[in-house]
């Protein structure tokens, strides 16, 4: 077995809950597998004028409450077995905010920083090309995730309505506003965990004046210390894949932007110092963790000092790890809660295209709230009732979901 399989980890997670759940053998069975598995290869022509071959992925995973959904990924660390995972997840994430969506997941093995802006829209094009006959509004509908954004999306758009021959904008969200894309999408994910941190920060009586640590600060890490900032909250550490930065009166994340932008790098702000270790063993009273998976595992569970955890990943926390931090007591809001937002609005998105008309921000924030809000009080109950963290609590509530979905197909 891999170490720290991301699959592995997602199917423990749900064998953790089977009885909690009062799962049915034959529906559990269903679930430990995705119901299709697609690998393609994808050619590209390159800049030298050579063609280089790229693997791709979609994992989808469930459709029983609807589509497939979910986004796709563009990293060098891309597997079959993460994709699975993350389309494990992705069908429970849905479930949680109880939107009529499946799960679902794709990825290339590929560090797109290396690629050329050419290289890097004929890869995408390349990539919808080949999983084009399974994908659709009602069928299975891509979007964003790590190193992927709008302007990728555009041209997989693109490329589906030139295959297809019509108009199909719901056939893949977080696409740019000039064609479809919804207001808020850009910044959801982030925006969808700070509704939710609003809410635990109350149960927990955790005031403004609480320190955080954000670990990653691509879309939905630095979009959160933004969100935050302008909140008042104090932010006192963030990292990104080149080390950290911190300052306990707090750090100004306007300026952390903008060096960031200049430096490519959080590392050598003026308004703070470089940290000597590593930001997941840092004080702190809040940890959000937005970088990959396998952040926090059986090895350095032990050294986090947080008392709250909000998992803005995917994956962030292995089940060795969760178990280490139970003992000690750390509350974590699970991913499949805390990070649903940027699939939440992916929903609104679609909506708008279904209706050929466009919300303003303030309507689709409005909608948001009250969707991470429902949810963060759902995912609250079910672990009240079944005395148990927040994170069974969420997957007890979207496992029912999903399996009533699937009893009442028959
Ligand atoms: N990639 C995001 C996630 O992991 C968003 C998926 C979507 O919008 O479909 O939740």
């Amino acid at each position: 077995m891999e170490k720290n399989s991301a699959f592995q980890n997602a199917l423990r997670q749900l064998a953790s809950v089977k009885d909690k759940t009062g799962l049915d053998d034959n529906i559990y069975e269903q679930l430990k597998k995705p119901k299709r598995f697609i690998e393609v290869s994808v050619p590209v022509r390159m800049d030298n004028g050579n063609v280089r071959v790229f693997t791709g992925y979609r994992s989808q995973f469930n459709d029983a409450r609807g589509p497939y959904k979910g986004g796709i990924r563009f990293h060098p660390n891309v597997s079959e077995d993460e994709v699975k995972a993350l389309s494990m997840w992705m069908t429970w994430k849905t479930a949680v905010v109880d939107i009529p969506l499946g799960g679902g997941k794709g990825g290339v093995i590929v560090n797109p920083k290396e690629l050329s802006a050419g290289e890097l829209e004929r890869l995408s094009r390349g990539y919808i090309r080949a999983i084009a006959p399974f994908i659709g509004e009602r069928i299975d509908i891509p979007a964003p995730d790590v190193y992927t954004d709008p302007r990728i999306m555009a041209w997989m758009l693109d490329e589906y309505e030139q295959i297809v021959g019509h108009k199909a904008p719901g056939t893949i969200t977080g696409k740019p506003l000039s064609i479809g894309g919804s207001r808020a999408r850009g910044y959801s994910t982030a925006q969808g965990g700070f509704y939710v941190l609003e809410e635990i920060v109350k149960k927990m009586r955790l005031g403004k004046n609480s320190e955080i640590s954000i670990q990653g600060f691509g879309n939905a890490g630095a979009n959160m210390a933004e969100i935050l900032y302008k909140n008042g909250y104090k932010i006192t550490a963030v990292s990104d894949s080149k080390g950290g930065v911190s300052n306990s009166d707090g750090l100004d994340i306007k300026k952390l932007e903008e060096h960031k932008k200049q430096s490519g790098s959080v590392l050598g702000f003026s308004g703070g110092k470089d940290m000597g270790s590593d930001i997941l063993e840092t004080e702190t009273d809040v940890l959000i963790l937005a970088a990959l998976e396998n952040a926090v595992t059986a090895d350095n569970a032990d050294k986090v000092k947080a008392k709250l955890i909000l998992e803005l990943a995917n994956g962030p926390v292995t089940p060795d790890g969760d178990g280490i931090l139970d003992k000690k007591n750390t509350v974590i809001v699970p991913d499949i809660l805390a990070n649903a937002g940027g699939v939440g609005v992916s929903y609104l998105e679609q909506v708008q295209n279904a209706y050929m008309y466009y919300w303003s921000e303030e309507e689709v924030l409005a909608k948001l709230k009250e969707m991470m809000t429902k949810a963060f009080h759902d995912v609250w109950q079910a672990k009240e009732e079944n005395k148990t963290t927040m994170r069974q609590g969420a997957y007890i509530l979207a496992i029912s979901r999903v399996a009533q979905a699937m009893e009442d197909r028959g």
